[in-house]
């Protein structure tokens, strides 16, 4: 006989030491979806609900060949095996700094332990428990979940879709009408290309306009940007830091090179890098440094680098357009959505279904994906209910192909109705 599995969706029971726990650390509690969400790891699901990378993207030989480099050059204080500066590797902010947009200068540059830790960072040096944040609406579920963590209080604007002049992104007149009413934000929290979840990317009008404001009423906007690298189809769009000194750019080697390598980096004011510096001493001295040598010697190598990107461009292009494909011979006029220009996640809106209330039917389909609620700020956000966030970036074509068929089953089976 099997022995019997904990059902993964049972809620825990407090343990007695519990109540020696911070207010801060019950306050990060789980949420309904956030449980279901364990799920999809069963084995013989078809997961788009993750946002892997495609581990054959990973540049795993010129890696090695980056290791052995770094590794042959381990001589004196800058040694990639030895504790290095809280701030980074002097030629990696090198780099990002020529890599802004506009440039920047290597002080402005602090190597953060993933764009994750940037969020945490920036959370921590610029809210008081109680602050505000603004962010689009749907968001990324880390950086909500980094924001509360450091206290603040998240007021969600909303992201829109808009096929007229204006374009895609942040409602920028909804913003607007917030702080003519008086709001008064630390921080406004954008990912404007090819938004988590929403795929979206954001008109160049909208970031000039966000921009403004910041300058106006004297807030710092968190440019979050982790996908830029992945674009396969439109044109480039400009940092909204083009726009106002008062934006703080995350970039990340995640997508680029692999998430396992914890590498990532903020372009901040002056005035912001010594209060981020002193934070991030205190949580993890450094960045490591043998991965941010590694990950200097790859991206810095100009002919890799621009080949590599056209190589991520076709994969996740082709997986997108897989998806897209499967999407409307499978489910056709039941699915809603807009593809993206770059990333990993195409948005959908499947009419009358309660997609929280799906994904267990998925699940026994053999597919998983993630219910839109877990990107709104409140629980079971009404506009969040019938969404699906859908990744393209770890499944083959035709795994596609079959995860939608079975995706597909799981919507036929249910009729239940949005309330
Ligand atoms: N920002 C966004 C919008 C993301 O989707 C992610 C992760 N997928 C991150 C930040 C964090 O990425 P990392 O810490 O690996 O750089």
């Amino acid at each position: 006989m099997e022995p019997s599995r904990p059902d993964p969706i049972a809620v825990a029971q407090p343990e007695p030491g519990e109540r020696l726990l911070s207010q801060r650390a019950r306050s990060a509690r789980s949420s309904v979806i956030r449980d279901l969400l364990r799920l999809v790891e069963r084995p013989g699901v078809r997961s788009m609900a993750g946002g892997l990378p495609a581990p054959e993207s990973f540049p795993v030989e010129r890696m090695r060949v980056a290791v052995d480099r770094v590794l042959g050059r381990s001589v004196g204080i800058a040694s990639p095996l030895q504790y290095g500066p809280t701030e980074g590797v002097g030629v990696l902010r090198e780099w990002v700094a020529a890599q802004a947009d506009p440039a920047a200068t290597a002080d402005q540059v602090v190597i953060t332990t993933g764009s994750q830790q940037g969020l945490d960072l920036l959370a921590h040096a610029l809210c008081d428990p109680g602050d505000v944040i603004v962010v689009e609406e749907p968001a990324y579920l880390g950086a909500l979940q980094a924001f509360r963590t450091a206290g603040a209080t998240l007021v969600p604007v909303p992201l829109v879709r808009d096929a007229g002049p204006d374009g895609d992104g942040l409602d920028v007149d909804d913003l607007a009408a917030h702080l003519a009413g008086g709001l008064r934000p630390k921080a406004c929290y954008v990912a404007p290309n090819f938004q988590n979840p929403t795929g979206a990317t954001m008109s160049a009008a909208r970031r000039v306009r966000l921009g403004a404001l910041a300058d106006q009423y004297g807030f710092v906007v968190i440019e979050d940007d982790p996908y830029r690298d992945l674009r396969f189809a439109g044109d480039p769009q400009p940092s909204i830091h083009r726009s106002s000194e008062l934006v703080v750019s995350l970039g990340s080697g995640s997508k680029v090179l692999a998430p396992g390598l914890r590498v990532g980096w903020m372009v901040a004011p002056a005035w912001l890098v010594p209060a981020v510096v002193r934070l991030k001493q205190a949580r993890d001295l450094h960045t490591s440094s043998l991965s941010q040598w590694v990950a200097h010697d790859v991206l810095a190598d100009d002919a890799f680098i621009a080949q590599h990107r056209l190589t991520l461009a076709e994969l996740y292009g082709s997986r997108c357009a897989a998806l897209v494909d499967a999407l409307g011979r499978h489910l056709g006029d039941r699915i809603e959505f807009a593809a993206p220009d770059g990333g990993m996640f195409v948005w959908g809106s499947i009419a009358g279904v309660d997609t929280t209330a799906l994904l267990p039917i998925a699940v026994e389909e053999g597919v998983a994906f993630v219910p839109g609620g877990a990107f709104y700020v409140e629980d079971d956000a009404p506009d969040g209910r019938d969404r699906v966030r859908l990744s393209f970036a770890t499944l083959l074509p035709a795994e596609l192909d079959d995860a939608v068929a079975r995706l597909a089953r799981a919507v036929a089976r249910t009729a239940q109705p949005v309330h």
